[in-house]
């Protein structure tokens, strides 16, 4: 027996908006002018030299399709390419085994001699989704953020100089897990200036929205009696975490509509015959910035604490088991720059308002991006009705068109981080739009 199928009638809606969106938007244009128009040539060609090289290790990551923590293979595979061009790369440090760390300069693969100027790092993950492999097409991250990276160490063998360094941070169990949080608490990114990655989706866009993510585990404890006998001496937590995710499913009327609760129930008793002294229910919570998130955090406190207090039980609150993540914040100039290199590679960049906002998840790059100033454009792999997460996603992401987006997210990133670096006009609005978009927060203790 299946399901019916379900509906595609708002989906199809949702598609046609976009077509009349995308078809009325007007490209992004940046008031900057980058590196200039010798070293942004350098830099191609240096880009279109590895690119055999970065498809190769695609392909590699691909088919070893790790999980969060255990891309063991993943990361060797970019510490050997980066090896093989000369470039040495520390794996495992700053408390995770699979995180990646390589730097350059103009003098060449960074020694850790102080260089004068600013740092850009460049993300790369290579993480997979369990069962379903590169479903979330990270290996075409780690492709891409080692192609731009080794582009750069390529021209600077060319005669091309900057001042500042660049970074290629390998930055392992994006799904889930919150690898970037966990690697930021540890000093990962300190004295890195901006981070910049790219990330496969269905269409062009550089400032799709990314919600902020918590986990909330409820467990109501009772006391359990026999449910026949005695069931007036019972206090029933199973009532308690029912209530509970009624109460969240009449609430989900009264926030904003751009919040997610999603639950399942972990806990639920043992037997019909004993009145359940423990049960839990776990959701993960998402809304569209801090505040809202810190908003709606607190109701649903209220909500676990009122229902403790109706059904006789105690309630306990774990909040966050893996690190939450923020959402994206994107900075605006550098999105900019991508969009007019991704013109020059025949990609319309879109910019936010045109993919319908409600088709959002979350990373653990927002995190960084309420850091430093960054940016996580997304490039189009996929036709846009395939869904990331999908079985179908793994499968185009590993053909034609995942190889194209290497090729694309390569040259985005490598020129813009040498525009960053050598235009110090932009690095000033880069900082100016960050701090007018709230400055940095201290994310360990958002919510505390
Ligand atoms: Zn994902
Ligand atoms: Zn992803």
């Amino acid at each position: 027996m299946t399901a019916e199928p379900v509906s595609t009638a708002f989906l199809d809606e949702l598609r046609d908006v976009t077509e009349r969106r995308r078809a009325a938007f007007v490209p992004l244009t940046s008031a900057f002018a980058g590196a200039s128009d010798g070293d942004v040539a350098r830099v191609r060609a240096a880009a279109s030299a590895g690119e055999g090289a970065a498809l190769g290790l695609a392909h590699a990551v691909h088919g070893y399709a790790e999980e969060a923590f255990r891309e063991v293979r993943s990361v060797a595979a970019v510490a050997e390419l980066l090896r093989s061009a000369g470039v040495p790369a520390v794996v495992g440090t700053h408390g995770l085994a699979t995180s990646l760390r390589a730097g350059l300069t103009s003098h060449g693969p960074d020694d850790g001699t102080v260089v004068d100027g600013p740092t850009i790092a460049i993300l790369a993950e290579y993480d997979a989704l369990p069962g379903i492999g590169h479903a979330c097409g990270h290996h075409l991250i780690a492709a891409a953020a080692t192609g731009a990276f080794l582009a750069l160490h390529r021209a600077v063998a060319d005669g091309l100089r900057f001042d500042g360094r660049v970074l290629l941070l390998g930055t392992p169990a994006e799904e889930g897990a919150s690898g970037k949080e966990v690697l930021a608490r540890a000093g990962f990114f300190d004295g890195v200036d901006a981070a910049i990655m790219v990330h496969p989706f269905g269409y062009d866009v550089v400032d799709h929205p990314f919600l902020g993510r918590r986990q909330l585990r409820v467990s109501y404890h009772g006391v359990a009696a026999h449910a026949s006998a005695s069931p007036f001496m019972g206090r029933n937590a199973l009532d308690a975490v029912a209530l509970n995710y009624q109460a969240v499913g009449l609430l989900r009327q009264h926030i904003p509509p751009s919040d997610r609760v999603h639950g399942v129930v972990r806990e639920g008793g043992d037997r019909p015959s004993v009145v359940p002294e423990r049960a839990s229910v776990e959701y993960y919570v998402r809304s569209a910035s801090p505040a809202t998130l810190k908003d709606l955090s607190r109701r649903l406190e209220d909500v676990a604490h009122g229902i403790a207090r109706a059904t006789g039980t105690t309630a306990q609150l774990d909040w966050d088991a893996a690190p939450f993540t923020l959402p994206v914040r994107t900075n605006g100039p550098l999105a900019a720059r991508w969009a007019t290199h991704q013109a020059a590679q025949g990609r319309t960049a879109l910019a936010g308002g045109v993919v319908p906002e409600i088709l959002a998840a979350s990373t653990d790059f927002g995190n960084i991006s309420v850091r430093i100033p960054g940016i996580h454009p997304m490039i189009a792999v996929s036709d846009p009705d395939v869904a990331l997460h999908t079985r179908e996603f793994a499968d185009v992401a590993a053909g034609p068109r995942g190889d194209s987006a290497v090729v694309d997210g390569t040259v985005g990133l490598a020129l813009t981080a040498l525009d960053w670096l050598a235009d110090p006009a932009l690095r000033a609005a880069v900082l100016a739009d960050f701090e007018a978009s709230g400055g940095a927060l201290d994310v360990a203790g958002y919510f505390s």
